[in-house]
């Protein structure tokens, strides 16, 4: 029986998007939550771009050392040799990747413009699926961009020449958010059954409809008999309007009616996401909506006469699930006293002060200053205060750490 998938790509859509930043150290911890999650891939940057080399191989090592372990995490390139040559020089351990092309009509005549004829763009995809191959890669997913305005027949051609030449999966991305859960519905279900090859949503929110067609996408490739992998972002980040929110789309494939208990879902434990989506608010900069399905503040909130007598008798008449799934109701403690804290310009004394707070040991003076000195480059790095995650996981692997927090313009290394 087909499986539904999880490919979360906040650390590349994500942080593509317009006034969205996150630091190399904010990617690895999220890197880890969403590994905790159960999520099964994260898209973890451009193996292309220079100031992520470091970050991207520090990453890679972290799965070896088994910080991570069950997550892939995979490479974000267009479907072009330079880039697939440029993956492998500059992150030899990649083993995961999407190579990604635009498909459209649309695109192929006012982006390409008459660089590239739907020949060459085919051309190009399998030129670069092959040569990602014979490199060493495991898993190739080839996205077509723009999947939502190509024409059907070419988009199953596009699909059929990617699984001859050896692609694991396309990526369907509705790029402009244009698909109704209709319209993905059909055209998934076309692809997935004319060209049998397991197939990937990608799906923006620009009308409002990313969660419903990333789950009307998924319903149609699962019903075709092929595995689905539905892309996602943390709070719903993304390019504009967004992408589809992950905690939505797990809470709707398991709560949703007609499709709770009919399809299956990869393993996924949502106890951490509540702490895991308040990280990534943090991280970003970007405060949670009130109304956020299942970690805003008001997601199981009750005022009205009605609402509130009914959830007191029976929570079930008005909630779906239930917070403490979410990994909610929690108390969390506020120190409102005298504070210590730890940043860029923190002597020993006051480093052991939090650090002791934390249980966290070290074996000598030595070891306490190395640490030290890398929580001071890690609050240059992320230029807010540091949290319990990111302190900890300085403390866990200085190693690492000293890897994402170097950078050198022009080289990477
Ligand atoms: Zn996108």
């Amino acid at each position: 029986m087909p499986k539904i998938y999880l490919v979360d790509v906040t650390n590349r859509d994500g942080v593509q998007t317009s006034r969205i930043c996150l630091s190399k150290l904010q990617k690895t911890i999220i890197n880890t939550y969403l590994d905790k999650l159960g999520v099964s891939q994260s898209e973890f940057g451009f193996p292309f771009t220079n100031h992520e080399i470091n970050y991207l191989n520090a990453n890679l090592e972290l799965v070896e050392l088994g910080a991570m372990k069950n997550i892939k995490l995979s490479g974000w390139l267009r479907a072009i040799t330079q880039d697939v040559e440029a993956a492998f020089r500059n992150v030899p351990k990649l083993k995961h990747m999407n190579l990604s092309i635009s498909t459209s009509e649309q695109m192929i005549k006012n982006k390409f413009q008459g660089k590239l004829d739907y020949k060459d763009v085919l051309r190009s995809m399998e030129k670069s699926v092959r040569l990602a191959r014979s490199m060493g890669a495991e898993t190739i997913g080839v996205n077509a961009e723009d999947a939502s305005r190509t024409d059907m027949n070419f988009l199953v051609e596009f699909a059929r020449a990617a699984k001859d030449v050896g692609a694991d999966r396309v990526r369907y991305c509705d790029t402009l958010g244009y698909d109704s859960p209709f319209s993905i519905h059909d055209r998934i279900k076309e692809v997935a059954e004319k060209v049998k090859i397991d197939l990937e949503v990608h799906c923006h929110n620009d009308l409002g409809m990313a969660t419903g067609n990333s789950i009307a996408g998924a319903k149609a490739a699962l019903d075709a008999g092929v595995n689905v992998y539905i892309n996602t972002c943390l709070n719903g980040i993304g390019e504009r309007a967004g992408n589809a929110d992950l905690v939505s789309v797990i809470l709707a494939v398991k709560h949703a009616q007609g499709i709770a208990g009919k399809y299956r879902l990869e393993k996924v434990k949502l106890n951490t996401a509540w702490r895991m989506c308040k990280y990534a608010s943090y991280a970003l900069g970007i405060p949670i909506p009130i109304n956020q399905p299942g970690i805003g503040a008001n997601a199981f909130a009750h005022e009205s006469g009605i609402h509130a007598d009914g959830a007191l008798k029976d929570r079930r008449n008005y909630e779906l699930y239930d917070f403490r799934d979410l990994g909610r109701g929690e108390p969390e403690k506020i120190d409102t006293g005298r504070q210590i804290t730890v940043g860029e310009y923190s002597g020993i004394k006051g480093f052991r002060n939090v650090y002791d707070r934390l249980s966290v040991q070290f074996k000598d003076e030595a070891e306490a200053g190395e640490v030290l000195e890398l929580v001071r480059y890690a609050n240059v790095h992320n230029q807010k205060p540091l949290v319990e995650e990111e302190l900890r996981f300085i403390a866990q692997y200085p190693e690492i750490a000293r890897k994402i927090f170097t950078m050198q313009p022009g080289g990477g290394e």
